[in-house]
């Protein structure tokens, strides 16, 4: 069971938790996020202990009040004090480190991530004496002995044989005493013991890797909505909720900025047979979406939409003369020297278009060293509408080409793959998505 950081924010969300915790009654390994706005915090203390110690101590501050409150609403027994000791430890170890960050003048990714992992070690901290306090046969672990990854800091990639052997050998055995252990979301180490993040949004993905190393019977991700929606209910407000949805939609959604589910959480769970729920910590007796694997029947049909903002759409005029393969090679090359990800691309005989994510001057340096032919840049939304084959559905489809024919498109290709569909707006974007989406359920 993972709980996002919305589900863990105060007193009153973290006693919700205690509640959906102790009505299900099987063994469960429990990962939580950091509470809201803590790691964005953490990561804002960091950064300032480069210039002002004060400035980032003002911050871990907060941070401290903010547990410290939990403590004092939750906990009304003598676990109190223990609680604010453990809390206390903590808090001092950041403001070390906030020393060390100052001293050094320096901030690498390594020693971001050691910082940051504070935030879900509160997080647990404050849980676990939560439930103790209310008599729950709990233990707390620490992920850094089981979640083990790569040194790629910031992003690192989990080593499944390895946390296999660790969970089965030293976490397992520990059920025998326990019905419920808590482990932090989001952090792990590497293969010399150094703190690792394993990206932000990362605690679903911690979930997938326990359940998959512990076999468990299922896998709930449970945060502020009621499972994954038709749109982003901040942007739709009629958004419903999906009863299922499959892998490559949920990949898809995400990818293009529907960060309601880490990506790469479910497909090892799924692969495993595992099934994956997302449920609503706010609401927990709704059923939620169930995640199911691909290729399973189901009529054509559009699920749902999500927007990914300030993108540019570069369209390369290729040059007649020249064997287009191999100016598109030497495109794609310059961008893969730069580190810049492609998100959708098209070619035709006098075009090469492509969608990134691009700062104004990696856009003039492109236009500076493609000079043999024309390359045109410009901003707007792309718009992502997943669900199941629509192609297949005419009648669908010119209802969509209907709701947008008075708006100026710039870009559209349907059928980029069974789930996948994307347009790309200049303006207007938040009106074409809610023109989409009245097309959803009807
Ligand atoms: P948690 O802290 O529980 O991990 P997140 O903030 O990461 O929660 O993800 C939940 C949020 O994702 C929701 O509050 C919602 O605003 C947003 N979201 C974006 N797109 C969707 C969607 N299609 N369905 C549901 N939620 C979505
Ligand atoms: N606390 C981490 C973050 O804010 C991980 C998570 O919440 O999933 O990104
Ligand atoms: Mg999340």
């Amino acid at each position: 069971m993972k709980f996002g950081g919305s589900s863990v924010a105060n007193a009153s969300a973290m006693l919700n938790v205690y509640q959906i915790i102790s009505s299900q009654k099987c063994k469960k390994l429990v990962v939580l996020s950091a509470c809201k706005g803590v790691t964005d915090l953490l990561i804002e203390a960091a950064n300032l202990s480069l210039q002002s110690l004060a400035k980032s101590i003002e911050i871990i501050n907060i941070i401290s009040e903010h547990h410290k409150q939990i403590i004092e609403n939750a906990i009304k027994t003598e676990l109190r004090w223990n609680a604010m000791d453990e809390i206390g430890k903590l808090i001092r170890q950041i403001r070390e480190y906030s020393e060390g960050i100052f001293l050094l003048q320096e901030l690498t990714p390594k020693m971001l991530d050691y910082y940051v992992s504070f935030g879900e070690k509160l997080s647990t901290t404050v849980f676990y004496y939560i439930l103790l306090e209310n008599k729950i046969n709990a233990a707390l672990i620490n992920s850094e002995n089981y979640i083990i990854t790569n040194s790629k800091f910031g992003e690192a990639e989990p080593n499944y044989p390895i946390i296999q052997s660790k969970v089965q050998k030293e976490l397992k055995p520990q059920f025998d005493a326990h019905d419920t252990i808590i482990a932090q979301g989001f952090i792990g180490s590497d293969l010399e013991c150094r703190t690792t993040t394993l990206g932000r949004g990362g605690s679903d993905f911690s979930a997938s890797i326990y359940g998959l190393a512990l076999d468990a019977k299922e896998i709930q991700i449970w945060t502020d909505v009621s499972g994954i929606k038709s749109a982003d209910p901040r942007l739709v407000e009629q958004a419903i909720t999906l009863d299922e949805m499959t892998i490559d939609e949920i990949r898809e959604l995400s990818f293009y900025g529907a960060k309601v589910l880490h990506p790469d959480t479910i497909k090892p769970a799924i692969e495993a047979g595992i099934p994956i729920k997302v449920l609503n910590t706010f609401s927990p007796l709704e059923q939620g979406t169930i995640i199911k694997e691909n290729n399973q029947a189901s009529e054509p049909k559009l699920h749902s939409i999500s927007v990914l903002s300030e993108v540019t759409k570069l369209h390369f005029h290729l040059d007649a003369k020249r064997n287009n393969n191999l100016q598109i090679v030497d495109i794609l090359n310059y961008l893969i020297r730069r580190n810049i990800k492609i998100l959708s691309s098209s070619q035709s005989e006098t075009s090469f278009v492509l969608f990134a994510k691009l700062e104004n001057q990696q856009i003039n340096n492109i236009i500076a060293t493609y000079t043999d032919f024309q390359v045109e840049a410009i901003k707007g939304d792309l718009i992502c509408l997943v669900g199941n084959n629509i192609l297949l559905d005419k009648e669908l489809l010119a209802k969509l080409i209907k709701k947008i024919e008075s708006y100026q498109i710039d870009y559209i290709q349907f059928g980029i793959n069974k789930q996948l569909s994307l347009l790309f707006s200049k303006e207007n974007t938040r009106e074409i998505i809610e023109r989409i989406h009245s097309v959803i359920g009807n």
